[in-house]
């Protein structure tokens, strides 16, 4: 009886390493990203029903999305979704979805193809042209740009 309960509790932390998680999403939530007050567009949320991992679907106004759950792009635990906003840019130059670290920094690539290296502060881009929001923070919101 004891060496089957010791099995089953293996099995659930098996269960909720997210490395290893067979993922299951359910939609979570979304968050608007408007300009002058009009969405320009959005960030769909999914989060693993199992290991509770979040995955992100951006979605540009116009464009269709093409929602394919298997192909979730992988995020390291150590890493949160993030949006950095280009000060300078617009429409949908302007926004980014991203993954960021807590410190560090983070290669950017500019509507230009150049890639920009950005400072990270506390899961924050320090940068003079472009700032950053954690999509954690904002689900089920609508944030100016
Ligand atoms: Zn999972």
């Amino acid at each position: 009886m004891q060496g089957l309960n010791i099995t089953k509790i293996e099995e659930k932390i098996v269960e909720i390493n997210s490395e290893t998680c067979k993922h299951q999403p359910v939609y979570f939530g979304a968050v608007n990203i408007n300009l002058n007050e009009k969405t320009i567009g959005s960030i769909d949320v999914w989060r693993c029903g199992v290991c509770k991992k979040k995955f992100c679907e951006e979605k540009q106004l116009g464009i269709e999305s093409i929602t394919d759950i298997v192909g979730m792009p992988k995020i390291e635990p150590d890493e949160k979704w993030c949006i950095i906003v280009s000060k300078f840019q617009t429409g949908k130059d302007k926004w980014k979805l991203t993954k960021i670290k807590e410190s560090g920094s983070i290669n950017f690539e500019t509507v230009d193809e150049k890639i920009i290296e950005l400072k990270i502060k506390n899961f924050k881009i320090e940068d003079d042209h472009h700032w950053s929001f954690l999509i954690d923070d904002h689900i089920g919101r609508a944030v100016e740009i």
